[in-house]
């Protein structure tokens, strides 16, 4: 079994591409973490998920310490085995979940106290607490516990925060069962205040971790500040570790990110846009519901392998979201988890080709280009969808 660490490809600019060496296998980077919530990427087969290219999935301790419970997963041989996914899982702390349920939680400087919001039933979770839940699923990335304000905030709020966040990133680190082949990130907060970030990532540093998180981003305060954070806090974590950007983001977000200097990614709008009718595509999204697809025998997208768009045309689609049937969200969650990892293969492609800019600059043009609307009919030439 090989250690855990991150090995750099190539570089172009700030981007990085290169290998994240794991006790459950090697992931490219750069990386976008479909999200197992409950220990299943909704709508989703974990086969469907693995035959779009994703290396590694996302699992939550909030939600999986309250159902089915932590102990039973460790009894039952794992999330691993549980979920049915051979590859590297990455857990959240459960400090974001815990931290938006708002009234039903009490913050202290030793943990959080909070109802849970299937039957109200009172549970406490502490970097402790959090670190040995992560392990009990066999998490191969565990993440430290911490706290995440809301933005905008006060900057003393955001100060306090963060500080609260780096001693509980302490005690998780001292909580962290170290095995070969398993990583512990820490969280980067301090909102968009530069001097805090750059305090945040001294602290953490100095306790040492496998990985570093960039937290308490894509939370309101709108792209460019996010960008404008990135550029102030990325350049200062260390160079020989993955860096993961949380809860983030819109394939637009994605690739400003990896210019920046971010390896790994994770967000639920894939999974939950398919569930919503929505599609990401190479030529900007698409509402499914929308009754111009009703007579449209073209593929969702020409670009794509996935089911979705080789066996059905968009009109099937449409009728699928105008009926109901649970085969819509099923087939458009699919397709936007294939171009994910479509895009983030060719974003990775580009920077190992040196070609980054010029890729960037095709991606963006595409994004923007709205050549779906019907009238243009794009691509007439397609033979009929099968
Ligand atoms: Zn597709």
């Amino acid at each position: 079994m090989s250690a855990f660490r991150w090995v750099c490809e190539s570089t172009e600019g700030r981007a990085r591409a290169g290998f994240l060496h794991t006790a459950h296998g090697v992931v490219p980077t750069p990386t976008f973490m479909p999200v197992g919530t409950v220990g299943t990427v909704k709508a989703m087969t974990m086969d469907a998920v693995r035959s779009t290219g994703a290396g590694i999935v996302l699992g939550n301790t909030y939600h999986l310490m309250l159902r089915p419970g932590a102990e039973k997963v460790r009894a039952l041989g794992g999330l691993h085995r549980f979920m049915d996914w051979k590859g590297p899982i990455l857990t959240d702390s459960g400090g974001f979940q815990v931290m938006s349920l708002g009234a039903l939680r009490k913050l202290d400087q030793d943990g959080v106290t909070f109802a849970s919001h299937i039957d109200g039933s009172k549970h406490r979770l502490t970097p402790e607490r959090s670190t040995d839940i992560q392990h009990a699923l066999d998490a191969t990335i565990t993440m430290c516990f911490d706290e995440c304000p809301a933005l905008p905030a006060p900057v003393e709020a955001i100060e306090a925060s963060m500080r609260l966040s780096m001693r509980w990133a302490a005690r998780s680190r001292e909580a962290f069962a170290r095995r070969e082949g398993y990583g512990q990130f820490g969280i980067v907060q301090g909102g968009t205040e530069l001097g805090l970030r750059a305090e945040s990532v001294r602290a953490l540093t100095d306790i040492g971790f496998e990985g570093y998180a960039v937290g308490g981003l894509a939370v309101g305060e709108g792209q460019a500040l996010m960008f404008a954070t990135l550029d102030g806090t990325v350049p200062l974590m260390p160079e020989g570790a993955p860096r993961y950007l949380m809860g983030v983001g819109t394939p637009d977000d994605l690739l400003g990110a990896v210019e920046r200097g971010i390896d790994m990614f994770d967000c639920v709008m894939p999974t939950r846009a398919g569930r919503t009718a929505r599609a990401y595509t190479e030529r900007g999204t698409l509402n499914l519901r929308n009754a111009r697809h009703a007579l449209d025998t073209r593929p969702l997208s020409p670009d794509c392998d996935c089911l979705a768009c080789t066996r059905h045309d968009r009109a099937y689609l449409h009728h699928l979201f105008r009926a109901n049937e649970m085969l819509g969200p099923m087939l458009l969650t699919w397709h936007n988890l294939a171009y994910y990892q479509r895009l983030m293969r060719g974003i990775r492609a580009a920077i190992v080709a040196g070609d980054l800019a010029g890729h960037a600059g095709r991606l963006r043009a595409g994004w923007a280009s709205d050549d779906w609307t019907p009238d243009e009919m794009p691509y007439p030439d397609l033979p009929p969808v099968p």
